[in-house]
């Protein structure tokens, strides 16, 4: 018994000093970020709209990469921040950009949201491993050309560990089934990355593939880099003018800050 409860004030003890080292009281919350942003309105390359997302998406970021490029007539911007670290490297992705007569609030401005609060937490509180933050764009582009992560994955010369490509992660009524490229390509790295969100959200992450989805991570598959999508197609909203940030929760969004902490600070206990 003795030993028991020396045990539980060590892993108390752990969980605090842990606690103590990763400052998330800092970080804008996800929620604020998705408002601001979906405020902006549609992100249509080529428009004013997506000029001012890129703007705001580079403006919450210090030292923020920038690769623009351009193609079907416009210009597109893939935005990075990079932290360095001392073991492998992972990506986490979302899209920035939305499609026409859909304000994206769900497609595209959630996994943005949830990534700039990520920024502002590993700015403060450096990862173990090298983390590398990405906003493709493109991806809403002639119903998805996937333009982007095509353009990333073309030149890319950095070895990942894995890529996570994060999409519609915000509904309100939030359950991600594992998708099905994903499971076919990479069915260990889909299990212990749904291993680690059943740990945060038992009741959003369900083991199951129910879509197979052309997304982000399809093209970054075909050049090679293992890549997995995480995303909710279970959205009535999708590719709509309603796809508004009224359909979205401030809790859905945390939910998904938090399974992404766990993903950069493995060690770290909530
Ligand atoms: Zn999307």
């Amino acid at each position: 018994m003795l030993n028991k409860i020396a045990g539980f004030r060590q892993v108390l003890m752990i969980s605090v000093i842990l606690f103590i080292n990763i400052d998330l009281l800092s970080a804008r919350p996800p929620y604020k970020h998705f408002t601001d942003f979906c405020h902006i309105g549609e992100r249509v390359p080529g428009t004013s709209g997506h000029e001012k997302a890129g703007d705001y998406i580079i403006g919450k970021i210090s030292n923020p990469e920038v690769d623009s490029f351009y193609t079907h007539g416009a210009w597109f911007y893939n935005i990075y921040k990079r932290f360095p670290g001392d073991n492998s490297r992972i990506g986490i992705a979302a899209h920035w950009d939305s499609d026409i007569d859909c304000p994206g609030a769900n497609d595209g401005g959630s996994g943005v949201a949830v990534l700039l609060s990520l920024i502002d937490t590993l700015s403060l509180n450096p990862p173990p491993m090298s983390v590398d933050i990405i906003f493709f764009d493109g991806e809403d582009v002639d119903k998805a050309a996937l333009l982007g992560s095509n353009h990333f994955a073309s030149k890319c010369v950095d070895h990942y560990s894995f890529i996570l490509v994060l999409d519609m992660i915000g509904d309100k009524d939030l359950q991600i089934f594992q998708e099905g490229h994903s499971v076919q390509f990479f069915p260990d790295l889909v299990d212990s990355i749904w291993r680690i969100g059943m740990d945060i959200a038992p009741a959003v992450f369900i083991p199951a593939i129910k879509y197979y989805i052309i997304d982000d991570h399809y093209s970054l598959i075909k050049y090679g880099i293992r890549a997995i999508d995480v995303i909710d197609f279970d959205y009535p909203y999708w590719d709509s003018e309603d796809d508004t940030f009224d359909k979205c929760s401030k809790e859905s969004l945390e939910t998904m800050y938090r399974f992404l902490l766990r993903i950069v600070y493995p060690e770290y206990i909530y």
